[in-house]
């Protein structure tokens, strides 16, 4: 099929991400990628200032990535997991278990984010029952999150955002405390504490975003309530929850944002980069004590077990990403990036119709004060040469880690040239 016939029968019967038919902005055919650079179709080249969502943080065609993919494919593709173990997952466990907080020692892998969310909620909600406590089986969050799109992990996502009045009935109802400031505040800090002794009864665990709440609002919240949740959820005798799906692997600035943040967490979901962006994986982890617990429970084991699960290609892929972490390029190119995206973003502060400029790690985001216009805001990003995907009133870019200064440049003009194309309407 030629370019257009691809793109007109995809209008026709693709579904794609938070999709209808007829698609509200048509899609862009991408024929290759390589280093930063998406190859569209129609022969231009532009910045992929997005990583594949947060993932392809080494970017495209990486020799070391492309090597461990090819090697794998010719040992075996995929085994089943259960009596089965091999190599890349015995690897990449390993790996895991050193990059992240030294109490985590017990590695769930599972084929997406989502379903590494549903993994860790199941954890909590087993380790509840099978330490004498059925009964606590509800999960407490701050608003503004954003978990994935199963439905367990719907129920923990932001209720404007994931519209939970559309889902009465449907989603288990759980506790929600207000957003988290991006300054510290004592008065919100005891309103997380109140919320975790009033609800604990009833509470298997508490769920957040360390340092980034990503696809909720692209907040900071400060990094200090993590340790406060760390410590009430402890007396509680509750189960703390991290999901670094996207904050993981060096993007907010540390390997996680636990390590960061001085706090370690009962269970960690990562996924995302984990692969650099090669193929869908995800990991739970968490402690010696609770995979005991739970593995003296009435289940015998943990309830899940995917068909896919600790697939060798995935594995093989994830191991060599890691690995490209190790040697630690990321450490420069991460703080360069943050500073060249605070310099260029912020001329834009000032800017009408913007609300908000602010910058983490090798985040950056413009709030403006109204939803983003998506197919003029889009031309505006591709005409000045960069792809970005911006959602309600949010512009933002989490760009590869081997950006070059001259691409954090040109990712900064063109989300100038996107602001000023959306206001000038
Ligand atoms: C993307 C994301 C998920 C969901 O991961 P999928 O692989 O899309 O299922 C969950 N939590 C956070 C924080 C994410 O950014």
């Amino acid at each position: 099929m030629s370019a257009d016939e691809l793109a007109a029968y995809d209008a026709d019967h693709v579904w794609h991400p938070y999709g209808a038919f007829p698609a509200s902005t048509l899609p862009l055919v991408v024929d290759s990628a390589s280093g930063v650079a998406l190859r569209l179709a129609d022969g231009r080249e532009v910045i992929d200032g997005m990583s594949s969502w947060w993932a392809a943080v080494h970017g495209y065609r990486h020799p070391r990535l492309d090597a461990a993919l090819h090697a794998q494919v010719d040992r075996m593709s995929h085994v089943m997991f259960g009596g089965l173990t091999h190599a890349p997952a015995v690897e990449l466990t390993r790996r895991l278990v050193e990059l992240t907080p030294e109490p985590l020692q017990k590695v769930f892998l599972a084929d997406s984010g989502s379903v590494s969310v549903e993994v860790a909620l199941k954890m909590a909600i087993q380790w509840q029952r099978a330490t004498g406590n059925p009964e606590r089986t509800r999960i407490l969050t701050w608003r503004g999150g954003y978990h994935g799109d199963t439905l367990n992990p719907m129920s923990v996502c932001d209720p404007d955002g994931g519209m939970h009045a559309m889902w009465t009935g449907v989603l288990p109802q759980q506790v929600f405390v207000p957003a988290p400031p991006t300054e510290w505040s004592d008065e919100y800090a005891d309103t997380l504490r109140e919320a975790i002794r009033e609800q604990a009864g009833h509470l298997a665990g508490v769920i957040v975003e360390p340092l980034v709440q990503g696809a909720g609002g692209m907040r900071f919240p400060h990094a200090d309530y993590l340790q406060v949740l760390r410590e009430e959820t402890r007396k509680a005798g509750i189960a703390l929850i991290f999901d670094e799906i996207a904050s993981a692997f060096g993007r907010v600035g540390g390997v996680t944002a636990a390590e960061l943040a001085g706090v370690s967490p009962d269970i960690m979901c990562v996924g995302k980069a984990l692969t650099g962006g090669y193929m869908t994986l995800a990991a739970t982890l968490t402690t010696d004590e609770i995979a005991a617990d739970i593995s003296a429970g009435e289940a015998g084991g943990l309830a899940h077990g995917p068909t896919f699960m600790g697939n060798p290609l995935a594995c093989a892929v994830a191991c060599a990403s890691l690995d490209v972490l190790a040697e630690g390029a990321w450490r420069t190119q991460v703080p360069r990036i943050e500073r060249e995206l605070r310099d260029g973003l912020a001329s834009l502060r000032n800017a009408p119709g913007v609300r908000d400029v602010r910058v983490l790690g090798a985040i950056g985001v413009v709030e403006m004060d109204e939803p983003v216009p998506m197919q003029t805001a889009t031309d505006a990003l591709i005409d000045a040469g960069v792809w970005l995907r911006p959602f309600r009133n949010l512009i933002y870019t989490m760009p590869p880690f081997i950006c070059s200064s001259d691409d954090i440049a040109a990712i900064c003009s063109a989300v100038e040239a996107a602001v000023s194309a959306s206001t000038a309407r």
